[in-house]
């Protein structure tokens, strides 16, 4: 798809790129004659080209452009331009629940506060049982989908609106043959099992798809980690979902309750329609153990400046308080610019309480405010979004948690959610960044057996605005003691002096399975006339809760053998012991007879086997000769 940035579409004049989904590119538009921004959603040439889609389209278009609902982005045309398939759309210029949520991440949370959740799950769950009346199935629920107005009262706190957007489009792309092309239809974190099956579906598919989503932004993780359809295909259909308070206690039970209702394997299990959902969410609002206001993450917000040098690193932060601060090439100044082209006392920066305001004090470079120089002496508004120039230096104004982590503490990309094999080390980095006043740090990492875990043992001394990765090695040991399953991890980096967490991410580790189970039967040699008695000993040294199925034979079939059980289920470590009794046909005369009798126990694709000797003995006689 060549650029469209400064292009016209159907009176709709490309201003800027919004992002990138599977179908196509969403653009920032003018719409000329309306005289108002717009959204336009450019198709992939790969879609707009299938030619089944096109027949689609000029169907289904109608049907979705039609829904008209206040917690549904607004459609206002569908068409085609020189080949190009495009729609405009209401733009939603706050964002969606993804970018929300990343944002908050970026600070150090991971959850939203619960009433202000349950109330954006809730305008969800309106805008699909009012699309599910008319017969509009959704398909691709997911954070990105749902977009965000925000809105600020006169009281300075925010509300926010939340509008689905994308309906119908999935229902476009499938069955197009467009999914052979790369279209993705569908998501698969979020996708429900008969979704994933390829299986019939109906509105319930979303509301287990709405429920992934409600369990993400009151746990701060996804129910299933699934980064294929095959993936998500055994995780939905077979596995469990981790129940949400074991992530976050605080959660109210009757939250989780609602939350892995929707998660239902079976879709007749969940909530019967959206609407129901939504009453269920109503009456959940307000109801929490704390009660609170449904109030967004941004209210109690406090302003700070961010230096950047001439290359966009991060220098230092300071906070905005109504103190107001100074910076310049002085020391003294509490953001020090070191740079001749800065002056000594460069400019002030005041806050009122609601907006700040930039005053340039006469220095030689003077000071850009989004480009324009200011008046010297003369205040000026500072908003939010512009950047000041101070020499080689770009003065960031952001407003931050309070609360928030002074050291941001990521992880490189994808190792929120690890698979570790027991054995194996693992190489995890972990990057911190101060935001912060120069700090000396130690890093922790909780949620596994410290002897797990490696830290660097070098100390961590962190300028304001540096940063550093570090690598930790994690080794599970390959015993019982390294069980398999999911563990959350929190890597925290505290004051080294007072111990106070500064900063923590987030995790999900997968200890994977590993089999090890062995078998001993004691005697090794047995003898008798016509019987001997042994104990078969199971152990488990996998890592994992083990079903076996026990057999045992005698490859000659000379004997006829009896194990008591035929199955056991062994935690690991365990060990369980079983009867064994050999039994055959009684001989009169002759030499001792040696026969074998193997045992074997299967666990899915593990087998373990051991062989113990019985010697027959006839009742007159004295030498051995082989069975058989
Ligand atoms: P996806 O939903 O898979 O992320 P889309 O192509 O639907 O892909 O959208 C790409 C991105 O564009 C979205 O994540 C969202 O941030 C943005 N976007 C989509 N529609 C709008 C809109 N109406 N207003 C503002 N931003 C939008
Ligand atoms: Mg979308």
């Amino acid at each position: 798809m060549s650029e469209l940035i400064g292009q016209t579409i159907g009176n709709c004049r490309i201003d800027a790129l919004l992002g990138k989904g599977g179908m196509g590119r969403v653009y920032r538009a003018h719409h000329i004659k309306l005289d108002r921004p717009e959204a336009v959603k450019v198709l992939l040439d790969a879609v707009a080209q299938d030619s089944s889609f096109q027949a689609r389209f000029r169907l289904e278009a109608r049907v979705v452009a039609a829904l008209s609902h206040p917690n549904i982005v607004e459609i206002y045309e569908f068409d085609e331009y020189n080949g190009r398939f495009y729609l405009r759309m209401e733009l939603l210029p706050d964002g969606s629940l993804r970018t929300l949520l990343e944002r908050r991440a970026n600070e150090g949370r991971t959850t939203l506060p619960i009433d202000f959740a349950l109330d954006l799950v809730r305008q969800a769950a309106d805008a699909l049982a009012y699309a599910h009346e008319r017969g509009i199935i959704h398909r691709d629920i997911k954070p990105d989908n749902l977009l965000l107005l925000r809105r600020r009262t006169d009281s300075g706190s925010s509300v926010y609106t939340l509008k689905v957007s994308d309906f119908g489009l999935a229902r476009l792309a499938e069955g197009s043959g467009l999914t052979s092309a790369g279209i993705t239809v569908g998501t698969p974190a979020y996708m429900s099992p008969e979704q994933c099956q390829g299986i019939d579906l109906d509105a319930r598919s979303d509301i287990y798809a709405l429920g992934v989503v409600l369990y993400e932004v009151m746990t701060g993780y996804r129910p299933f980690s699934a980064r294929t359809i095959s993936e998500a295909v055994r995780k939905h259909v077979q596995e469990q979902p981790l129940p949400p308070r074991q992530s976050r206690a605080e959660l109210p039970a009757e939250v989780e309750a609602v939350i892995l209702r929707c998660l239902a394997k079976r879709p007749e299990e969940r909530f019967a329609s959206a609407a129901e959902l939504s009453a269920a969410l109503r009456g959940l609002i307000g109801a929490g153990a704390v009660p609170q206001q449904p109030t967004p993450p941004e209210v109690a917000l406090v302003p700070q400046v961010r230096v950047h040098d001439a290359q966009g690193r991060a220098l230092r932060v300071a906070r905005l308080t109504p103190a107001g601060l100074t910076a310049g090439r002085l020391a003294g100044n509490d953001l020090l610019l070191d740079d001749q082209a800065v002056g000594r006392n460069h400019l002030r920066i005041d806050w009122s309480g609601r907006r700040a305001r930039v005053t340039d004090l006469g220095s030689r470079g003077g000071t850009r405010l989004a480009g324009q120089p200011l008046t010297p002496h003369t205040p000026q508004v500072w908003p939010i979004e512009q950047t000041l120039q101070v020499g080689p230096f770009t003065l960031g104004l952001e407003l931050a948690d309070p609360a928030a982590d002074r050291v941001a503490v990521t992880f490189a990309s994808g190792q929120e959610a690890l698979t570790l094999t027991p054995g194996t080390p693992a190489f995890v980095q972990v990057k911190l960044a101060n935001q912060g006043p120069n700090a000396a740090l130690t890093v922790t990492v909780d949620g596994i057996p410290a002897h797990w875990v490696q830290l660097p043992n070098y100390p961590l001394e962190l300028a304001s605005g540096a940063q550093i990765t570090l690598a930790l090695t994690i080794e599970i040991p390959a015993t019982p003691e390294g069980a398999a399953g999911d563990y959350p991890i929190v890597v925290r980096a505290r004051g080294r002096d007072d111990g106070a967490e500064l900063g923590a991410a987030r995790a999900r580790w997968s200890v994977a399975r590993c089999a090890g189970g062995h078998i001993e039967i004691v005697p090794e040699q047995g003898q008798g006339r016509e019987q001997a008695d042994y104990t078969v000993r199971l152990t488990n040294d996998g890592n994992a809760t083990a079903r076996y199925t026990l057999s045992a034979a005698d490859p000659n079939q000379a004997l006829s053998v009896r194990l008591d059980r035929a199955e056991v289920e062994l935690v690991p470590g365990q060990t369980a012991e079983i009867a064994l009794a050999v039994q055959v046909g009684r001989r009169l005369l002759g030499a001792s007879r040696r026969h074998q009798v193997t045992v074997r126990a299967v666990a899915g694709d593990e087998t373990c086997e051991a062989t113990a000797q019985f010697i027959q003995t006839a009742l007159v006689g004295s030498w051995i000769t082989p069975a058989g």
